[in-house]
Formats: C-alpha cells, sequence, structure tokens
C-alpha cells in the first residue's frame, strides 16, 4: 500500500484518512502529518459551528435579559400607579372631609 503523502510503500494496513479519504501510512496517518485538505474545511465548519452556537446564545442571554428587563419596568410602573392612586384617593377622601361631604 502506497502513502498519498510520502508514497512509501509498505506491507502494513493503510491508514485511512475520515477527513480526505486518502490513504497513509503510519507516519501520516493523522491529519496534521498529512496536510489533509479535508481537516481544514472539517475545522471551519467545528469553528462556524461554535461561532453560531456563540452567537445564538448571546442572542437568547440578551432576550432574556431584556425580557426581564421589560418585566422589571413594568412591576415599578405599576407600583408607582398604585402609589399615585392611593395618594390621590386619600387627598379626596380629605378634600371631601373638609368641605363636609362626608361624616
Ligand atoms: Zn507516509
Ligand atoms: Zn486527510
Amino acid at each position: 500500500m502506497e502513502c498519498s503523502h510520502c508514497h512509501k510503500v509498505s506491507n502494513e494496513l493503510p491508514y485511512r484518512c475520515k477527513f480526505c479519504g486518502g490513504t497513509f501510512c503510519s507516519d501520516h496517518r493523522l491529519p496534521e502529518n498529512h496536510d489533509c485538505v479535508g481537516l481544514e474545511s472539517y475545522k471551519d465548519n467545528k469553528h462556524e459551528e461554535f461561532k453560531g452556537d456563540v452567537v445564538k446564545a448571546a442572542k437568547e442571554y440578551d432576550a432574556k435579559v431584556k425580557a426581564y428587563e421589560r418585566r422589571g419596568l413594568d412591576t415599578r410602573t405599576v407600583a408607582m400607579w398604585i402609589v399615585i392612586v392611593v395618594i390621590l384617593a386619600f387627598l379626596a377622601y380629605y378634600v371631601l372631609k373638609l368641605m363636609k361631604f362626608l361624616p
């Protein structure tokens, strides 16, 4: 069997690279050792996948933070309105009491 990289012929079982499909001797069976053309695209794919995951995770995190902020703001707004309404109700009650409309 001839190695695709060094063209050394050996009687051992050839190693088939799962990235480029070539056959190699034991010295060159690793993708790094035969300048594997399949390895680059494999790495690129991994890289793209990884980048995609990071972007997706960042987007999800952003959405979560935004949703949380929106909810927090809503709670504060509602609380503020409740306080305003209670104050206005008390004011109205005292004004009416002062004007002797109420006992
Ligand atoms: Zn070789
Ligand atoms: Zn290869």
